[in-house]
């Protein structure tokens, strides 16, 4: 399909989502994730955040929740789901009875991705903060990842019946951070389902970082969280690094390949064989800066350097975690490598000149990325990261 085709269908979806959403009256909410390079955000402890990727602590002032969150009283859904630079702002009811998400587009055929607000979670976004997709075959439904919470696993399961009455028999989880598999409960519960995650995922579901987690959400969003449990991948993927298992289900098949642990306790790319298509997890950020608290910030560069040798030329469209879909040549790829790259050459120029990590991190700002969405929110603990990456490699 010609990528005026994808937009074209990307467009119609939407209209329909628009009208649906007129009709339920969702409201919408503006965008406000440009960092502060001058808001060292050190009361939210990123710094010291785990797998979860977001701190144990309930009560952020709301002037922050506002700075990084999602204000209700503006909306944009975007026209396409891909090659855009506009992420949708949407604030998302509380009591929505599990209703269809707004922001569905269907990217080629019988493969849709949900297109998330690029935020932190407050009461208005409700954890919608990141992507997820299904694809539709003859024989069933693959979902790829299950978005911030139960209720939002609910309403991607709803959002994947108005498309279809064919049962869901996969859930695929690129990783286990909060954005990508709190609503995989959901699914589960659902039964039938099976659920797909990397091993290092066990790690992290047994783990105290999952409650802390938990708790921090809970924070903004205690309804939408109820009954919310780890779920334990049934098909683990590990083994040698790169290495892929194939799924096939009717006329559709997909590999799903072993990235190491290079953002969280273990991440997975799958391949849509047939449609060309990545979805790549949080192995490159479209629009946004990436965060950085667990995973190696070297594995990060040698995932995108295997994705790139591997099918920057083959694949068609890459659907990162955050942010819009893209065509080749994928930029976001190259982008995110330039910041990781200069943050790990900053940071080891730092250590080397015996620089404290208080210092180093002070003197850590990227001017080139101030005005990149949750560059004041996630920069400074990237660079106490790194920093500590940097100091281990030299001791
Ligand atoms: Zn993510």
């Amino acid at each position: 399909m010609r990528r005026a085709d994808i937009m074209l269908i990307g467009a119609v979806i939407v209209l329909v989502a628009l009208g649906l959403l007129a009709g339920r009256g969702d409201h919408g909410s503006a965008d406000t994730t440009h960092g502060d390079p001058a808001e060292p955000a050190p009361h939210r402890s990123r710094a010291a955040e785990t797998a979860g990727g977001e701190a144990p602590v309930a009560a952020a002032d709301p002037e922050l929740r506002h700075e990084f969150g999602t204000p209700p009283d503006a909306r944009h859904v975007p026209e396409r789901a891909v090659d855009t630079d506009e992420p949708p702002r949407l604030a998302l009811e509380p009591e929505a009875e599990d209703r269809p998400l707004p922001t569905l587009y269907e990217v080629a055929e019988g493969v849709y991705m949900l297109f998330g607000n690029i935020a932190e979670v407050d009461e208005s976004n409700r954890g919608f903060n990141g992507n997820a997709g299904f694809v539709v075959t003859d024989a069933g439904v693959i979902a790829i990842d299950s978005l911030g919470s139960p209720e939002l696993g609910r309403r991607m399961i709803a959002t994947i019946r108005s498309v279809t009455d064919k049962p869901i028999k996969y859930l695929i989880l690129t990783h286990s951070h909060p954005d990508h598999s709190y609503g995989a409960v959901a699914f589960r519960r659902l039964g039938g389902v099976t659920v797909v995650g990397h091993e290092g995922t066990l790690d992290y579901i047994h783990s105290e970082r999952i409650d802390g987690s938990a708790e921090y959400r809970r924070g903004f969003i205690a309804e939408d969280m109820q009954g919310f449990e780890g779920v334990e991948p049934d098909v683990l993927i590990g083994g040698e690094r790169f290495s892929k298992r194939s799924i096939h289900l009717g006329d559709r098949r997909l590999e799903v390949y072993n990235v190491g642990q290079h953002h969280s306790a273990g991440d997975l790319v799958v391949r849509q064989v047939e449609a060309r298509i990545l979805w790549i997890g949080d192995l490159a950020f479209n629009g946004r800066v990436t965060f950085m608290a667990d995973g190696h910030s070297k594995q990060i560069l040698e995932g995108q350097r295997w994705l790139m040798e591997s099918f920057g030329e083959r694949a068609r469209l890459m659907v990162p975690g955050h942010g819009s879909a893209q065509t080749p040549p994928f930029p976001m790829v190259e982008r995110t490598r330039r910041y990781v790259t200069g943050l790990r050459r900053k940071m080891a120029r730092a250590v080397e000149q015996g620089w404290g990590l208080q210092k180093a991190v002070e003197r850590s700002h990227m001017p080139a990325w101030e005005e990149v969405r949750l560059y004041g929110l996630n920069h400074r603990p990237n660079a106490n990261f790194v920093y500590r990456e940097m100091e281990m490699a030299l001791f």
